[in-house]
């Protein structure tokens, strides 16, 4: 699905697509239903959800102290610490220590701010060669696509697609079963864990008052990827810092059962530092990059601010009736669902992504489902607020809207007036019934009924007036 064509557009298609239709709802209902036993079973489940999002929410509100008493640990550690003012400087950073040591080959963990910065097209184009280890991942690089989910990326791919894609790819054929693809995908992999000159990861979050960076997998590939080169590189969002380990503990309580309906992922991983001497394994290597590109504008607004705190669960995507319809590809973005729209609408803070918030029915399914209490309805009108009062991400629409809400406001405010736009409006309905079947409306039109303008609420309000007295 091509990212250049408008949010509208690529919604249509997706919404075409039956097979894709079918599979999200499969999974995302498997996903919710998981969590939901998880989450009932869960003893004394409410306070450690509230422990969870409250490590969050105050790691958010201090970050100013926490970034650097984490890089102080890191560098205790044996480890580097890299700063990242944009994607641009990430790339940089993380080619830089490629190139210096003649690598050819990363392995990768699972790493949605690697999307983001276009890490693997940047590698590539320098020569070096990226492998994606995550299954799920492994199968959108295969099929030359974005990931379409925040914790399952190939999620619209059924087995019958994924069997398709490795006979295609990679010669391989297969009886579609989970195990034999896993097969093939493992014994492709295993070459590229023992020939890669680095492992490059993402963080679930790094504790500051240690240093350690923690990470949570199922499969055991970014246990290989960090351990296999001499080299790891961690790629981190500034805000997936929290104050301690108690506090890291609160947080790995939450986000497996909210991601997956895990009680605890099979592999979690902490990292602190290079290996040291005495030490058998580990990457001798360890570097942490640590990427703003735009968030230090969310945090510093009070009311977006509380986006940061999201732990990338998934569970918004899995609940929202938008994203259930028209999985990740739709949105043209790197975060896809609620979340998603909030987070490429105010990172990217340009206008590449100014139909994404019309992709909300208001209806809170995923406000009910952050486990950390991100208010996505709240945030998302907000946006289309400054949308209309601010012109924020530019174009033309904000003015017209702008014209439109401050003509209705001026009206509204004055009853003779509105009695006389509104009276306007029934007496040329039948007219405006006319006009909306002649193009270019009609396609807008067809299979909608407008609204028939009614009779004013103040008229009924005399006519109940006069009722009651008689
Ligand atoms: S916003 Fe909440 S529900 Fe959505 S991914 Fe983040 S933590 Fe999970």
């Amino acid at each position: 699905m091509s990212r250049d064509t408008t949010f509208a557009a690529r919604s249509r298609e997706a919404l075409a697509d039956v097979a894709l239709r079918r599979t999200l709802s499969r999974v995302t209902g498997h996903f919710t239903a998981t969590r939901e036993r998880t989450l009932a079973a869960w003893e004394h489940g409410a306070t450690k959800l509230a422990n969870g999002a409250a490590a969050r929410l105050r790691a958010v509100e201090n970050l100013a102290t926490l970034l650097p008493e984490l890089e102080e640990k890191v560098t205790a550690l044996g480890g580097t610490v890299h700063w990242a003012e944009d994607a641009a400087a990430a790339r940089t950073i993380i080619l830089g220590l490629a190139q210096e040591r003649g690598v050819t080959s990363v392995v990768k963990g699972k790493s949605m701010v690697s999307e983001e910065i276009g890490l693997n097209a940047a590698l590539a184009a320098s020569g070096i060669t990226a492998f994606e280890t995550d299954l799920g991942e492994y199968i959108v690089q295969l099929a030359h696509e974005p990931p379409s989910h925040i914790i399952a990326p190939a999620i619209h791919k059924s087995r019958e697609d994924v069997a398709a894609l490795f006979e295609k790819e990679l010669g391989e054929t297969s009886d579609g079963t989970p195990e034999m693809l896993t097969a093939i995908a493992r014994r492709r992999l295993r070459e590229a864990f023992l020939n890669a000159g680095m492992g490059i990861t993402g963080v679930n979050f790094a504790v500051a008052e240690t240093g350690a960076v923690c990470l949570l997998e199922n499969e055991g590939n970014i246990r290989a990827s960090t351990t296999c080169p001499p080299v790891h590189v961690a790629l981190m969002g500034l805000e997936k810092v929290v104050a301690t380990t108690v506090e890291a503990a609160d947080v790995l309580q939450v986000l497996p059962k909210s991601a997956t309906g895990q009680s605890m992922p099979a592999y979690f991983s902490v990292f602190s530092g290079a290996r040291r001497p005495g030490e058998t394994d580990g990457a001798r290597e360890f570097h942490l990059v640590i990427l703003d590109n735009g968030r230090s504008r969310i945090q510093a607004d009070p009311l977006f601010r509380q986006l940061l705190a999201c732990v990338r669960c998934g569970a918004c995507l899995n609940y929202c009736p938008v994203y259930r319809v028209i999985g990740g590809h739709a949105y043209g973005a790197t975060y896809s669902g609620p979340i998603g729209l909030l987070l490429s609408t105010l990172l990217s803070g340009g206008e590449a992504h100014r139909g994404l918030p019309a992709a909300c029915t208001g209806c809170g399914a995923c406000v009910k489902a952050c486990p950390v209490g991100v208010n996505h309805g709240r945030l998302i009108m907000e946006i289309k607020r400054r949308m209309v009062e601010e012109d924020f991400l530019g174009g033309g629409d904000g003015f017209l809207a702008s014209l439109l809400a401050k003509g209705y406001a001026f009206a509204a405010k004055r009853p003779q007036l509105f009695a006389l736009a509104a009276g306007t409006v029934r007496r040329l309905d039948p007219e405006l019934a006319r006009l909306s079947r002649l193009a270019p409306l009609a396609r807008y039109a067809a299979g909608r009924e407008l609204p028939r303008p009614k009779e004013p609420f103040s008229e009924r309000w005399l006519q109940l007036d006069t009722e009651e007295e008689a």
